[in-house]
């Protein structure tokens, strides 16, 4: 089991197999990103041997994420290969973050690779806003990539970014219809990660006020479900499901942090919050990759930090430069 300075065990990675979406969602991206060049990304097969030297360090749980990760060519590959480690038992979970708009194609193929639960991005049901915060997507596209995975038995998570203003009102609404549907949600505060093409204290809604709507409507009872993330758990009595709370700016979430992210430039980033990381690249590509992974592993786990120091302030720049899509939400 890998331990970080301060003694937390690090058994969580996610991996950004692309910093390239389908979607441009305003609080996430500018209208005109410039993406990395092909020519910089690891191949999907270093990919998985960065993976396979976690698995083999005691790494028990797998996200795959982006940008987009279901529009990276091939990618359906690294599921069927990292699903052999599940069958083996080397592997608790695999499972993936998505905007939803590949899934009714990909649905099958991810639940035959072993995936059982995914998170789905949704931060509204109104087709013509959904289209203008995505600035591309198709909201009846996306429903029916959910309603797929569904149907096949993939659990699935609603993931939605509080927006002032913007879905401000329409949270409960969202959240209703997750629950009729049997579906978690996870409730997100906008972090400082990358340059866009707004001020972000305009956009900035702190959840204390999302979750005091919420008991307006329901009763939110603590729950004891946790998953060494930054995610606060509640049942909400009326439906008998669950909402999860994401405050990084409102409350700090990094005392039992067990993760690390690798980008698909081959960086790992030992903490979403800072710029210190440690770089993959040849080890992945040696001959060796066995020894030289396992080694710059173990020496980029000595140098997790403590936390992030995330702040928004009117006019300031982001806290961190590289976007969410980059290190991988
Ligand atoms: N494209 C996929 C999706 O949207 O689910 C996966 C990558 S996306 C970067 C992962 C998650 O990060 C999404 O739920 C998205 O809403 C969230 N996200 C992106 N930028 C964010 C920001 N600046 N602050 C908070 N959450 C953000
Ligand atoms: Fe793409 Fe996800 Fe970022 Fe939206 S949040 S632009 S879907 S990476």
């Amino acid at each position: 089991m890998l331990l970080d300075p301060f003694k937390r065990p690090v058994s969580y990675l996610r991996v950004s197999v692309t910093d390239r979406c389908d979607f441009r969602c305003e609080y996430c991206m500018s209208e005109n990103m410039t993406f990395l060049p092909k020519k910089d990304l690891l191949s999907l097969e270093e990919i998985e041997r960065i993976c396979i030297s976690f698995i083999n360090l005691g790494t028990s749980k797998i996200r795959i994420t982006g940008g987009e990760p279901l529009v990276r060519k091939n990618v359906m590959e690294l599921f069927k290969n990292l699903g052999v480690f599940l069958k083996k038992g080397k592997l608790k979970e695999l499972t993936l973050t998505t905007n939803g708009s590949q899934l009714e194609k990909y649905a099958e193929d991810l639940f035959e690779s072993g995936v059982r639960r995914i998170n789905v991005s949704i931060d509204t049901l109104k087709p013509e806003l959904f289209s203008k915060l995505t600035r591309r997507g198709n909201l009846d596209k996306v429903l029916q990539g959910i309603y797929k995975a569904k149907e096949v038995g993939l659990k699935i998570k609603i993931n939605t970014v509080a927006l002032k203003k913007t879905n401000e009102h329409e949270i409960i609404e969202i959240l209703k219809w997750a629950h009729s549907n049997n579906f978690d949600m996870t409730i997100i505060e906008t972090m400082p990660l990358g340059e866009i093409d707004y001020d972000r204290t305009d956009q900035f809604l702190p959840l204390s006020k999302v979750k005091e709507n919420i008991r307006k409507n329901f009763t939110l009872k603590k729950s004891d479900h946790y998953t060494g993330g930054p995610s606060r758990y509640f049942n909400l009595e009326e439906t008998n499901n669950r909402v999860g709370f994401i405050t990084p700016l409102t409350h700090n979430f990094c005392e039992l942090c067990n993760r690390v992210r690798l980008t698909c430039t081959g960086k790992l980033y030992m903490c979403l919050g800072q710029d210190d990381s440690a770089d993959f690249v040849e080890a992945a590509r040696s001959k060796n990759w066995e020894t030289d992974l396992k080694k710059v592993i173990l020496e980029a786990i000595t140098r997790k930090p403590k936390g992030h120091d995330f702040v928004i302030r009117r006019k300031q720049a982001p806290s961190v430069k590289r976007h969410m899509s980059v290190t991988g939400g």
